[in-house]
């Protein structure tokens, strides 16, 4: 892997004062002036859609397919904030007694994102083309096992004609990320990532009183009620955990099975999970990608190692995988109780809890007996229960009958400690606005 030297503190000065400097100038420029370069990047996207999927393969170890579908929802992602910021921007009149009166959404400053390795391009899009139209100059500090990614997706920022300040890559320390967040002319900061890390910067963020957005873990249920079409269940719950080798934040990780569907859902999962292909992610034939490095194996399997210790049983699983490379066995896990560490602890891997329940309230308790609450699936072909189980869970997105998802056009993220705020959809774009009120007598 290639690697690249830490920036200096001059550097950071340096990055953060253009960065400032645009920020400046582009409050003299519509959002319309900028429309058209971010079309541009989503076009450059599309085109070298396989060359940027590559480095992402290279560097953290997915498979090419779904390297390439990240690209493809980067490009989306950039074409919806291009052709809707036009429309979030309009201003909005207020009724008041005192006299005319609305609201602009306007830019606040520079901000800086941190952002994880497990999409490298998705989780800088997501902060990058809202505040992009918006006239919000961005700094980013991305994981440091993907440098190649962040450099690239600068690359192509470039390359479409933005100005080079709009996306400063930085291979920031720690500790210059929080100098950046304590300097008066960053505004914001917007986190992915651990618990860990997303307290930390947190806590910089407002020690210095400034705007922040965190995106956690997750610990998601993936719920089966008794009336549940289990065709539809086969179709996408083995990839709602599986997907990204399983170190998607929002994966379906608890699956809370009512008793009489329990024994057909092992049995259906573990024929899934004993068919997919692990091997060379570059190759199109692979079904399992390596997870993306020795220490994220490592961690999985102490983690899996102690439920088991505490008196979880391996239903399907964990035998190593005879693979060049950190290959995970797609593993099961039952009778987890309460007191085991896993049963409120993210495994970011390809990993499944299954959970038996006897009740609609059961499955409800249980669902939300966690720190996390980012999303949550529903399964039943009663619309109505299910929208009323929805209604009780305590996460930010619920999905029914259907995987979890991510699109543009939806709003992302969690509550507890799955983070604060929203990334995506207008919820994604006001995140870092100053709502500008104007009252004229
Ligand atoms: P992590 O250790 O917190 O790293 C994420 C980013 O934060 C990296 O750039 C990391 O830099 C940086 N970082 C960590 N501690 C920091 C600190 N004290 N100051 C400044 N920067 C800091 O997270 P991870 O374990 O690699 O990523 C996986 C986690 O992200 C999982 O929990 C997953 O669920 C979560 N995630 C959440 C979402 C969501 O949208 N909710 C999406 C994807 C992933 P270094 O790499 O240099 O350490």
């Amino acid at each position: 892997m290639k690697q690249y030297d830490n920036i200096s503190d001059a550097d950071l000065e340096q990055a953060i004062a253009a960065a400032h400097d645009l920020y400046q100038q582009w409050r003299g420029e519509p959002a319309t002036t900028r429309q058209a370069t971010l079309h541009k990047i989503a076009d450059l996207m599309r085109t070298e859609k396989t060359a940027l999927a590559t480095v992402v393969t290279h560097e953290m170890g997915k498979l090419i397919s779904e390297a390439e579908a990240e690209v493809d929802l980067c490009a989306d992602i950039a074409d919806y904030f291009a052709d809707n910021a036009p429309t979030f921007l309009k201003s909005t009149p207020l009724t008041t007694g005192i006299g005319d009166a609305y609201y602009q959404k306007q830019a606040l400053g520079v901000l800086f994102m941190v952002e994880p390795w497990n999409f490298p391009y998705y989780q800088i899009m997501r902060v990058f083309a809202p505040n992009f139209m918006i006239g919000n100059p961005m700094l980013l500090k991305h994981a440091s096992n993907t440098p190649s990614s962040a450099e690239t997706f600068v690359d192509i920022v470039r390359r479409a004609g933005a100005p080079a300040a709009s996306l400063t890559n930085l291979f920031a320390s720690y500790g210059q990320v929080s100098q950046a967040i304590a300097d008066p002319r960053v505004v914001g900061v917007a986190l992915t990532g651990s618990e860990r890390g997303g307290a930390s910067v947190a806590k910089s963020a407002g020690e210095n009183l400034k705007k922040s957005t965190l995106e956690l873990g997750g610990n998601d249920p993936f719920i089966i009620l008794e009336d549940a079409d289990m065709a539809k269940v086969k179709a996408v719950a083995p990839s709602a955990r599986l997907s990204n080798a399983g170190q998607i934040c929002a994966a379906s990780k608890r699956f809370i099975v009512m008793a009489d569907k329990y024994d057909e859902f092992l049995a259906m999962l573990k024929e899934a999970f004993a068919a997919v292909k692990p091997g060379d992610p570059m190759d199109r034939a692979t079904t399992l990608a390596p997870l993306s490095s020795a220490d994220a194996k490592k961690t999985l399997q102490a983690r899996v190692d102690a439920a088991v210790q505490a008196g979880a049983k391996v239903y399907y699983g964990n035998e190593p995988v005879e693979l060049p490379g950190q290959f995970f066995q797609p593993t099961i896990l039952t009778d987890i109780s309460r007191d085991n560490p896993a049963y409120n602890q993210e495994l970011f891997g390809p990993v499944a809890s299954v959970y038996k329940v006897n009740s609609v309230a059961e499955a409800i308790a249980l669902a939300n007996d966690s720190s996390y609450g980012l999303g949550s699936v529903i399964f039943s072909e009663d619309r109505e229960q299910a929208d009323a189980v929805a209604q009780q869970l305590e996460t930010g997105m619920t999905f029914i009958n259907r995987a979890w998802a991510t699109l543009p056009e939806l709003p992302f993220g969690g509550v507890k400690n799955s983070g604060y705020g929203r990334e995506l959809y207008e919820l994604g774009f006001n995140a870092f606005v100053n709502e500008h009120l104007v009252v004229s007598a």
